[in-house]
């Protein structure tokens, strides 16, 4: 029996391999490295696995430990959720388990000759650019480019609209490479905006759907390909530079332009995935009315949603989500989407899961909009 990896397509993780004697596939995904610290993160993996249809085989990955702010720690929780298919169309879920060592491991049954086997549900530029596609059938939905990666792939900002609405409402997903489920989660909502277009009756909805396209390309797991985290830098003044991060820059050049038209976003939410599922409010103490108003939402999204995870205070003001409060006054937050368990859907999530959250969240989000922001 001979195993075979291959990584060498779209958003295939580069890793070390071996087949065992016993025939177990040890691998061993490569750390991704911030510029500037000794931080580095392994989440992603995503490989074409060629062995034969029925044999079952364990999966092990070797201790890892990730850095974060000098801090050493473990890469992995106890239970990893991880996705398995044999044609990329059925995909099924399973766990890896914390070892005594530290090391992962999974057993699994192939379901055919050659396997793809990723941590996270994939979403590629292929499925990005079949969603773009819209902009030819669905009247509510089009795209503007508003700058290129550091690699030169284009940004595509797609605006979901029935005519100049009042309220305004602005989303980015894939901020960090590997968080493949913030794309299936924003194509829900966008879908479901296709298909009800009454529900922006007031609502304009503009959505970055893959700010680190870069890093989705190459399979890496946190940082663009200069080694900036697009969730940090949020600063004031802020820290991007074409040299650096031109994704953030062209974030904030779309921003301020909307700044000078009036027509800033009211609202703004950045989707990620972790192993927890949070929704990170920053300071809601040091204002009232936007405590309120995040209340409200956080109440909405637990009455309409399969969210039930709950809120967390004070986030670092370099993210997305206080730094775009300080920047330009836009109520801002960042959730992250549980990977190994969506407790509200009772189930691992894949990419159903996560179209129909999107979806329930879409229709959440006129009533939150109106009470929050509506004259
Ligand atoms: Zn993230």
């Amino acid at each position: 029996m001979t195993l075979y990896v291959n990584t060498s397509f779209p958003n295939g993780s580069p890793m070390n391999w071996e087949e065992q004697p016993d025939g177990c596939l040890t691998f061993a995904p490569l750390f991704d490295h911030e510029r500037g610290t000794r931080n580095r993160q392994l989440t992603h993996w995503h490989f074409r696995l060629f062995g034969q249809k029925g044999i079952e085989i364990t999966l092990r990955i070797p201790p890892m430990r990730n850095i974060y702010g000098d801090q050493v720690v473990n890469a992995f929780a106890d239970r990893v959720a991880s996705v398995i298919s044999g044609d990329g169309v059925e995909w099924s879920t399973f766990f890896f388990h914390l070892q005594p060592d530290e090391s992962l491991e999974a057993r699994v049954t192939l379901p055919a000759d050659e396997v793809t086997i990723a941590r996270v549900h994939p979403y590629t530029i292929r499925d990005l650019d079949r969603l773009l596609s819209r902009h030819d059938t669905d009247p509510v939905f089009s795209v503007e480019e508003i700058g290129k990666s550091v690699e030169g792939r284009p940004l595509h900002m797609i605006r979901l609209s029935a005519g100049q609405a009042g309220l305004r409402a602005f989303f980015r997903g894939r901020a960090h490479p590997w968080e493949a489920g913030g794309n299936w989660f924003l194509e829900g909502l966008i879908r479901e905006a296709c298909e009800h277009p009454a529900l922006l009756e007031n609502l304009d909805i503009h959505i970055l759907p893959m700010a680190a396209i870069d890093g989705v390309a190459r399979g890496l797991t946190r940082f663009n390909v200069h080694g900036y985290d697009l969730n940090r830098g949020f600063t004031q003044p802020h820290a991007f530079s074409a040299d650096t991060a031109p994704e953030n820059l062209a974030l904030i050049d779309w921003l301020e332009q909307r700044r000078r038209d009036d027509t800033l976003p009211h609202f703004a939410m950045d989707i990620h995935n972790d192993d927890h599922g949070n929704l990170h409010a920053g300071d809601l103490d040091r204002d009232p009315e936007f405590c309120r108003r995040i209340t409200l939402m956080e109440s909405l999204m637990r009455r309409d949603t399969w969210y039930t995870e709950g809120m967390k205070r004070g986030a670092g003001v370099a993210t997305f989500g206080e730094g775009l409060r300080h920047l330009f006054g836009i109520d801002s937050v960042v959730h992250e989407l549980n990977t190994n368990w969506l407790a509200g859907a009772d189930r691992v999530p894949t990419a159903s899961v996560w179209l129909e959250f999107g979806a329930q969240f879409l229709r959440m989000l006129p009533e939150f909009m109106r009470k929050a922001y509506g004259t």
